[in-house]
């Protein structure tokens, strides 16, 4: 329960709400106490009617009369001070009830508007204040924590919660009106057949409680199945080709059949515990009404403790009454486990701090100078892997800079760091003068243009791919610049709606090169201080890599650019090229110095031209 406390700033922020909701369940349970006194009074007063006509005494004339609510009283007082007959009374009666039971209901819509209302208000914000913390989160956290997991933090998990501030909080008010009003109306009438009669609810609260328990074990676990079954087959239809080529259709089915077995057996079971819910239910509803009618008769019959027909008809609709609320204890109670447990989970992610931050008091500046490696040592934090070691690099502003190196040597690593993913183990990284870590995030990310090696496009327009970190959205005409630097510009317009064409899943189907030159523009939109491209001309072919190395020159002509390849760009004229191997510079110069070094780079480069004599 204490996890939930998180939650009740969120009552506060809502309290008008919270409060007009308490209000309405108030009047909405008094309007409906007051049909059972009507009830009451009415069979009490046809009971009369009929004493009177056979002659038999009068002797229960008027004498609840004090035990009726006010307004009930002023109603009985007010018809029977009239000169109306004992029929139209009647019927006054009848509409008075209706009258009642109309206004109990407007009142019940009222209270759901306002507290379901309020609850979908906070799930809202909650959603919100995750998705946030989501973002400020570093690599790190994304590595450790399965993209299912995530998700069902945000839908989940917030939205069991949300069945705590909505229908629990609503249930739990209404019952505590529902038992203040009726209990003080049954007691006032008669404690001791309230005493009998209300013995079988607690039973009834404790069974609902545990049925839901068991109840809700079995729908998580078929969740849980469920998501397994899904997992199966979403990997089964976008691995089609694989699974026909590998001739594993019959094994493929066999897997599914096995896991939608037991989805079926759960299920199954389930279904029977839910069967005997309600019936169950009935049963303990029943033995209250019946409790009422056998022991208010036999205090009826035996002149006891003033009972009349009317109370037994007062309390068989106080007991129906109040049985829905108590049953509702039982889910309630289990609703607010969950809901508990659902929160935990949230108040544990929204606790983890992330581990990149900004420095607070850092104030936004245009990056400018050299841009120093200083003595970087780094071992990515789970799996204890040192990517660089002792790494020392100066690259002046305005240099373009080929990164050289096999796969693992550590490339990808320093452009990582340069963005401050992940923050080195030891040494810095300064930008003139700065220490990097002292500048503010967004500061840095904003200046630093980075085309990471696993690209990543949104589903939607080719434009909006491009515009992505733009807080305005540019010109047509400044997106199709941005596509022309990155020699994409042509294909796009090839497209049947050019610009506005729809990448991903229900779109084009881009060639890997194509996605790769869309995530170039991208970068170049920004009009930054310094690129970083992480192998971003891999899926590109010989010529189309001529024609974008030439336009890139152009563009980058007064920025600083770091580009990193397992291959040579000849065209391209680096001020200096640098090899890494095992995360350790082994070269460092010009093309020139490092031909004749006739190292990594030599060999490459004279590998290269017999494959490639263009
Ligand atoms: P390159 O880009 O030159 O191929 P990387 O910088 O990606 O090399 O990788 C350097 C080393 O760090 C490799 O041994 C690789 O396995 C490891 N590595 C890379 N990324 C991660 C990561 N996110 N978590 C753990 N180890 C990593
Ligand atoms: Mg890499």
């Amino acid at each position: 329960m204490k996890h939930l406390r998180s939650v009740h700033k969120y009552f506060w922020k809502y309290r008008v709400r919270l409060l007009l909701g308490i209000l309405f369940i108030i009047l909405s349970n008094y309007f409906r106490i007051l049909t059972p006194q009507v009830s009451g009074y009415v069979v009490d007063k046809v009971e009369q009617a009929i004493k009177t006509k056979t002659n038999t005494s009068i002797a229960q004339e008027q004498k609840r009369e004090s035990n009726y609510d006010l307004l009930v009283q002023k109603f009985i007082n007010t018809i029977e001070s009239g000169t109306n007959s004992f029929g139209k009374n009647v019927i006054l009666c009848a509409i008075t009830l209706l009258v009642l039971a109309l206004l109990g209901g407007f009142f019940m819509f009222l209270m759901r508007q306002t507290i379901i209302v309020m609850s979908r208000h906070i799930e809202y914000d909650q959603k919100n204040e995750i998705f946030n913390h989501y973002q400020e989160l570093d690599t790190h956290f994304y590595r450790v924590h399965s993209t299912g997991d995530l998700m069902n933090r945000i839908s989940e998990d917030v939205s069991r919660v949300r069945m705590y501030t909505g229908p629990a909080i609503m249930y739990l008010i209404n019952l505590a009106a529902t038992i203040g009003f009726s209990l003080f109306f049954m007691i006032k009438e008669n404690w001791r057949l309230t005493a009998f009669v209300l013995s079988p609810l607690p039973i009834l609260a404790i069974t609902i409680y545990y049925v839901n328990t068991i109840i809700n074990k079995k729908s998580e676990r078929i969740q849980a199945l469920l998501s397994d079954l899904t997992t199966t087959a979403q990997e089964s239809y976008s691995g089609i080709r694989v699974i026909k080529s590998f001739v594993q259709e019959k094994a493929m089915l066999g897997f599914f059949t096995k896991n939608s077995n037991e989805y079926k057996k759960n299920a199954v079971g389930l279904a029977k515990v839910e069967a005997i819910y309600f019936p169950s239910m009935a049963l303990l509803i029943g033995l209250s009404t019946l409790l009422t009618i056998a022991i208010g008769g036999w205090y009826l019959i035996h002149h006891q403790y003033n009972v009349s027909p009317g109370t037994i008809t007062e309390f068989v609709i106080y007991v129906n009454m109040l049985t829905f609320p108590v049953s509702a204890i039982g889910w309630t109670a289990s609703m607010i486990q969950r809901a508990a447990a659902s929160q935990k989970r949230l108040n544990e992610f929204l606790q983890t701090e992330p581990g990149i931050k900004s420095n607070p008091s850092a104030k936004d500046q245009k990056i400018s100078g050299d841009i120093i490696f200083d003595n970087i040592t780094f071992t990515y934090p789970h799996t204890g892997i040192t990517a660089l070691k002792h790494f020392n690099l100066t690259i002046h502003e305005g240099e373009k800079i080929l990164l050289l190196g096999r796969t693992g040597s550590g490339k990808s690593t320093i452009a990582q760091l340069l963005l401050r993913f992940y923050d080195p183990t030891e040494g810095k990284i300064l930008i003139g003068e700065n220490d990097t870590k002292q500048m503010p995030l967004k500061n840095l990310r904003e200046q630093v243009s980075y085309v990471p090696q696993d690209i990543f496009l949104f589903s939607d327009s080719v434009a909006d791919n491009i515009s992505f970190s733009m807080p305005v959205t540019p010109s047509h005409e400044k997106i199709k610049q941005a596509a022309s630097f990155a020699s994409v510009d042509k294909e796009i317009m090839g497209f049947d709606k050019q610009y506005d064409t729809m990448i991903g899943e229900r779109g084009v189907t881009l060639s890997g090169g194509q996605k790769q030159r869309i995530s170039i523009a991208r970068a170049l939109i920004k009009d930054p201080e310094i690129v970083v491209f992480d192998d971003c001309l891999s899926a590109v072919d010989a010529k189309t890599e001529n024609e974008i190395v030439t336009n890139l020159y152009k563009f980058l002509n007064d920025k600083t650019a770091i580009i990193i390849t397992h291959r040579i760009f000849s065209s391209f004229r680096f001020n200096r090229i640098v090899v890494l191997e095992d995360g350790m510079i082994t070269e460092n110069g010009t093309h020139e110095e490092l031909l004749e070094r006739n190292g990594y780079y030599a060999e490459l480069y004279r590998l290269q031209l017999t494959e490639r004599p263009s």
